[in-house]
């Protein structure tokens, strides 16, 4: 069997949003994207949560190839539209709420049949009592479908999300994103692995 020449994603985004950004990734000389192929998008997709694997079952069939190619296409095609979206409003509160990416995510939004379940609420967030939440929910039914839920993901982050806090790696040519949810906002790096280490030896040898 041939090896991945590619480590496992860096889902380091703190955003499932910024992780599709970040589903292409150059942190130094090397570029890795984890969405080549039909496949690759399916396990990229179950590897970040936003679907499961049962769910995309009928969509591994040789059958369902092409139209898995064909959106894998539209999903990195608007990947590309979404980044320099990002690039262009992050680090200072979103102002511009008339950005074309944001009527394109509407857009695709307004595609997918969806339906909200009760479903128990995430034990991680300490904010609510509730022990039950309302999830919405995109059933997924054929590959055009997929894109809807990383446009919900997208969707989210630009209607929820202080884009004061959604950086950039200061790693110099790490293409990273992430959503900094530290206490005093002060995260610099993609990873402490990837760039921070690095860095911090840099400047050691300065010193
Ligand atoms: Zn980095």
């Amino acid at each position: 069997m041939k090896q991945d020449p590619r480590p496992a994603p860096f889902l380091v985004g703190e955003n499932p949003a910024l992780d599709f950004l970040n589903s292409v990734a150059k942190p130094r000389s090397e570029r890795y994207d984890w969405l080549e192929t039909g496949p690759d998008l399916l396990d990229w997709l179950v590897a970040t949560g936003l679907a499961s694997e049962s769910e995309l079952a009928t969509f591994r069939q040789a059958a369902t190839a092409p139209a898995l190619e064909e959106a894998r296409q539209e999903i990195v095609a608007f990947r590309d539209r979404f980044r320099l979206f990002i690039e262009e409003v992050c680090g200072s509160p979103l102002t511009d709420v008339g950005h074309p990416v944001i009527a394109e995510i509407n857009t695709t939004l307004a595609r997918g049949p969806r339906f909200l379940q009760i479903a128990p609420a995430e034990k991680s967030d300490a904010s609510t009592a509730q022990p039950l939440t309302l999830l919405d929910r995109h059933p997924l039914t054929e590959p055009r479908d997929l894109i809807v839920r990383i446009a919900f993901a997208a969707a989210r982050l630009i209607a929820e999300a202080d884009f004061r806090y959604v950086r950039n790696c200061e790693g110099p040519s790490c293409t990273l994103y992430f959503l900094d949810i530290s206490k005093n906002h002060k995260r610099r790096w993609c990873s402490m692995e990837v760039c921070g280490n690095r860095a911090k030896a840099a400047a050691y040898r300065k010193r």
